[in-house]
């Protein structure tokens, strides 16, 4: 496998000063190893594997134009990666027909993305007169679920973001930087 050198200057802008640059990469192994809670490598976990490319998902960030569109109240947050609705703890953003639910409301994991949908389905059937008789019940299970699943050393930096992106009671966002 080679690595294609490519050079950002524009075509009016001098060339510099190399001549030639020549650059071979191959990839030909990669050697995993299990981590532990606090993401150190777990010495003697680790495997070697043949393989010949390596591919790396970095950098994900919340798609939140329609959000911005609507006119719902949007903040920075890094710990959420970007730029998210405010919303209360039901996930009803600033507007109050609008809820949200999974990265959109900060980049975590499918699993609280799928228990947040829940929520915030839920809710939306409610704020719509279309509550289960058991709303309450329900409303609490999918809270405890979440807090279950972010109960680990990494969902610490999540709830951070989540703390400054909370909406109070009465609509007002009592959180700073
Ligand atoms: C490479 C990679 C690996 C991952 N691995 C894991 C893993 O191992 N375990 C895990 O738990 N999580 C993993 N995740 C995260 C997980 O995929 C997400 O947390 C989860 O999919 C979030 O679900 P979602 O429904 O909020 O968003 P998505 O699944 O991203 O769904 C959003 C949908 O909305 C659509 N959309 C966005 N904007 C618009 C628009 N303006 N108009 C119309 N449609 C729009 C998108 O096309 C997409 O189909 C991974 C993510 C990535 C990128």
């Amino acid at each position: 496998m080679g690595a294609k050198f490519v050079d950002s200057v524009s075509p009016s802008t001098p060339l510099p000063p190399y001549k030639e640059v020549k650059v071979t990469l191959e990839v030909t192994g990669a050697v995993i190893a299990s981590l532990d809670e606090k993401f150190n490598y777990i010495p003697g976990t680790e495997r070697n594997l043949e393989v010949d490319t390596i591919c790396l998902a970095v950098g994900l960030s919340p798609l939140t134009e329609l959000l911005f569109q609507t006119g719902c109240e949007m903040r920075y947050i890094p710990e959420l990666c970007g730029y998210v609705a405010l919303r209360d703890e039901n996930l009803k953003t600033s507007l109050d027909h609008i809820y949200i639910a999974g990265d959109v409301t900060g980049i975590e994991e499918a699993s609280s993305a799928m228990v947040e949908g829940q929520l915030a389905g839920l809710n939306t059937a409610a704020s719509l007169d279309f509550a289960p008789p058991n709303y309450y019940e329900l409303n609490q299970a999918f809270k405890g679920e979440l807090a279950q699943l972010r109960h680990n050393e990494i969902s610490k930096v999540i709830l951070r973001g989540i703390e400054k992106a909370t909406l109070r009671k009465g609509g007002s966002h009592v959180c700073s930087t």
